[in-house]
């Protein structure tokens, strides 16, 4: 069966955060407002940072939230209250905040939206760059304690970070995206972070974030447990498939091409952005010009797609069944 349905390109929401730089544009050719973009939301259809369609031309200028409830074929015919997933990519210029998001149960009656399991593809990361991942107290009142004492060293466990690193962060795990990282993140549609700890900073103004200490005892996994990844990878023509994860909400791919190869998709949409290189994406008779950056989501319906060039991208596919 031929499909009509074009994949939908996407213009980024660029967000400013105390802890962003430059490198949106340095290493992404993005054109940056200013230095200290933190984060462009690419895929979105967050209320606090809508992405707007830029092509096919007939969408053009529409938000993202607007044509997932307007045109639910593109995403299998029924769709939920709020778009599933969101796409960023992530410029830490300087430590980003200790950090831990609640599950849904706890993020609906307590903030009004889901909860936020997310995970990252590191792109680039300079020399000795570190994240937070997990923490070593064995209950909530041992944690406590530490954040009492500010025993941060002891309380936060640190691993060293490359470029190609996969992490996954189920919501409960104590985490920080450390100086010198640039990400990929796949996420629950949420913005909801509890902040546990933030180096004492503060901004212009004088004024430090806010801490939600209880909230971070409420929501945290005791004790920590690292997640293991699916990690299955598998070669196809001139690159290769490899298949990080699957959860309860999304799955994650890297898709990685060096000539040509032809991907056959399960049934579902995929959120896929163009994380290096260029080239091209082939789908039925229709060809599209793929560059570092780009963002799209291929319709529900898409079956094959053939892809051209040098290009390294990241794929998600939501996984909750809307009923
Ligand atoms: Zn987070």
């Amino acid at each position: 069966m031929v499909d009509n349905k074009e994949p939908i390109f996407l213009k980024p929401v660029l967000q400013e955060k105390i802890w962003g730089g430059n490198k949106l544009e340095t290493e992404f050719g993005m054109l940056l407002p200013s230095q200290k973009i933190g984060e462009s939301w690419s895929i979105s259809a967050h209320p606090n940072g809508v992405s707007t369609i830029i092509s096919p031309k007939m969408f053009e200028g529409m938000g993202l939230d607007t044509f997932y409830q307007t045109y639910p074929d593109y995403f299998g015919g029924k769709v939920e209250e709020r778009f599933p997933l969101l796409t960023k990519i992530l410029d830490a210029s300087d430590d980003l905040s200790v950090q831990v998001h609640p599950d849904d149960i706890y993020g609906l009656e307590h903030e009004g939206e889901l909860g936020k399991t997310e995970c990252w593809y590191v792109i680039s990361a300079e020399e000795g760059s570190k994240i937070v991942y997990g923490h070593t107290a064995q209950t909530q009142e041992e944690f406590k304690e530490k954040i009492e004492k500010q025993e941060w060293k002891d309380l936060f466990l640190e691993i060293p970070v490359q470029a190609g690193d996969f992490f996954d962060v189920p919501h409960g795990t104590i985490h920080a995206i450390g100086k010198g990282i640039v990400i990929l993140e796949t996420q629950q549609n949420s913005d909801t972070t509890y902040r546990v700890y933030d180096y004492d900073r503060v901004d212009e103004q004088g004024h430090q974030r806010d801490l939600h200490i209880q909230q971070s005892l409420d929501v945290t996994r005791f004790p920590h447990q690292h997640p293991v990844l699916k990690d299955a990878r598998h070669d196809i023509e001139d690159g290769y498939v490899h298949h990080y994860l699957s959860n309860d909400y999304f799955s994650v791919w890297k898709w990685q091409v060096d000539g040509q190869m032809s991907i056959f998709l399960d049934e579902g949409y995929y959120l896929v952005t163009v994380i290096k290189g260029a080239g091209k994406m082939r789908i039925d008779e229709r060809e599209y010009k793929l560059s570092l950056s780009h963002s799209f989501i291929l319709p529900f319906g898409t079956q094959e797609i053939r892809l051209t060039g040098d290009l390294e991208l990241i794929a998600s596919k939501p996984n909750r069944q809307v009923d």
